[in-house]
């Protein structure tokens, strides 16, 4: 069975693209056939696995989406970029905008990526959708076709009123379009300091979000290294392998492993 993970927050900068690339590498290294979807028209994920002019790729993710409005069928494997990390990548670029804003008119709107979705699912383990920075129609699509979220937030900045207004949302995505939709986690990123402050941050949000909402004991470290990653184009596992980014993403596959 195929899952598939939506990684959110509405917030920017947060960790959401650089915990798809690692988490998804991660998986792979484990052995799990992993597609990211890169759903963000900045190609941020794109860029990072290593794709320097996403704006030139002819086949992305918008193209896929345009395809499925228009009930035409896809050809086998269709714009899918395959990554030297052992994931496949389908890519984004700023025509997703344009997409973005035309699905408000369409039929069943929140449910195209799903299609897409299902139709390649027989050929993966996990499937993670790097969402963009808001909750606008594509990250709606993300929701609808996720089994659960992830969502990453920068522990300093930690922001109680969009992690609600997030939580909120997916509440309503439950409610309304996607019955099955759980959280994953949320996990701790960009993470300065003594692992005490994580503490209190982390019990901080297990008190407030109950224990329906669980954060993940991995908690990634703020590192220069792991910054430098997304110019690289490669995963903090081949960037830096014996740091302390590495590490922790390798106990966040983990985590997420353990809930096969
Ligand atoms: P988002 O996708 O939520 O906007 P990114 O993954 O792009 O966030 O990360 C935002 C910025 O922070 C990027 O420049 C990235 O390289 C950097 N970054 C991500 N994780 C870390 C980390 N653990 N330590 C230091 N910088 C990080
Ligand atoms: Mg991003």
């Amino acid at each position: 069975m195929c899952k598939v993970i939506s990684v959110v927050n509405q917030k920017g900068g947060v960790g959401k693209t650089t915990t798809t690339v690692n988490l998804g590498v991660g998986l792979a290294k484990q052995g799990k056939r992993v597609l990211l979807i890169d759903a963000d028209p900045q190609g941020s994920l794109t860029i990072s696995l290593g794709e320097r002019n996403p704006d030139q790729l002819s086949e992305t993710l918008s193209d896929v989406m345009e395809c499925v409005i228009n009930d035409k069928s896809l050809p086998e494997n269709f714009g899918l970029l395959r990554s030297t990390e052992g994931v496949d990548l389908m890519p984004a670029n700023i025509e997703l905008s344009g997409t973005e804003v035309g699905l408000f008119n369409v039929m069943s709107r929140e449910y195209v990526l799903k299609s897409y979705i299902d139709s390649v699912s027989k050929n993966y383990d996990y499937i993670l959708i790097d969402c963009n920075s808001s909750l606008g129609m594509v990250t709606m699509n993300a929701l609808t076709a996720a089994d659960s979220v992830i969502i990453p937030i920068e522990a300093a900045y930690l922001s109680v009123k969009g992690l609600q207004q997030l939580i909120t949302t997916l509440g309503r995505t439950k409610k309304y379009l996607n019955p099955n939709l759980g959280i994953e986690g949320i996990v701790f990123t960009k993470m300065v300091g003594r692992t005490n402050y994580a503490k209190e941050i982390k019990s901080m949000v297990e008190e407030i979000y109950g224990k329906n909402v669980r954060v993940f004991g991995a908690v990634i470290p703020h590192s220069v290294r792991a910054a430098e990653t997304s110019a690289e184009g490669v995963s903090i596992f081949r960037h830096d392998p014996r740091g302390k980014v590495a590490a922790a993403y390798k106990k966040l596959v983990k985590e997420v492993l353990a809930d096969e």
